[in-house]
Formats: C-alpha cells, structure tokens, sequence
C-alpha cells in the first residue's frame, strides 16, 4: 500500500503528541481535534482501512480497541467516550491507514453527519 502521514508518524519522521506505543499499535493526538480529547490509534501494520481487514487480523483490531478503552481511563473519560472508525470515501476516511478514533470530553451528537 502506498504510504501515509500516519506511516510517516510511526516512523517518527514527524511529530506528534504521542500518549501510547507498543509493538503492535501507536495513539496520539489528533492534530484537528474534534472533541477535547481527540486521539487515534493505529496499528504500526499499514492496513489501509477497515475494507482491507481479514479473520486474521481479529487480534490487532481487539487490541486497538483495548488500549484506546485504556487511553479512555488514563485520560479521564469517566462520563463516556465514542470510538470510531471511518472505512472508505462514504465513511469520511480522510487517510489511508486505518485508525481509531477515540473522542471524549464533551456530550457527543448522534446521529453522526
Ligand atoms: P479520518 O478522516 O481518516 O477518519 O481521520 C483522519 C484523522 O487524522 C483526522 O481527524 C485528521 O485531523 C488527522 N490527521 C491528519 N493528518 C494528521 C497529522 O499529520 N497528525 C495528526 N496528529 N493527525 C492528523
């Protein structure tokens, strides 16, 4: 798959504000936050978006939504939060590097836009 922003963060060659990594995934803050707390996690395995998943990947998946449920305690979450995904050009995925988007700190809308 062709590279991504999100590649360029793992590879540290730019910045970000980062609040978890380990060998199979990094979070950080998204840099147009949403919400006051706005971070993505992201597999360090480029997969490209939630399109692209197959039966083998159900540990990593489990595992994004693991630490950001962790993020979700660490940074203060107690009232809720909303993970999200965002899968292909009707879903509204901007960058080609599937993420998690987890989003909390204020009361959130629903239905989405
Ligand atoms: P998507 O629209 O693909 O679901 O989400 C992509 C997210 O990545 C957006 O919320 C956007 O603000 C964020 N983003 C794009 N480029 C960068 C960047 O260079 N650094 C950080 N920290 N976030 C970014």
């Amino acid at each position: 798959m062709a590279d991504t922003i999100f590649g360029r963060i793992i590879r540290k060659e730019i910045p970000a504000r980062i609040e978890h990594e380990d060998d199979l995934c990094l979070a950080f803050h998204d840099v147009a936050p949403q919400a006051p707390v706005h971070v993505l996690v992201i597999p360090k395995r480029p997969i490209p978006s939630l399109a692209q998943v197959e039966a083998d990947d159900a540990g990593l998946l489990g595992h994004l939504v693991v630490v950001a449920t962790q993020l979700a305690r660490k940074l203060g979450l107690a009232d809720g939060y909303r993970l999200v995904v965002n899968c292909g050009r009707d879903g509204g995925q901007s960058v080609d590097h599937l993420h998690v988007h987890l989003l909390g700190g204020r009361a959130l809308g629903w239905p989405p836009g």
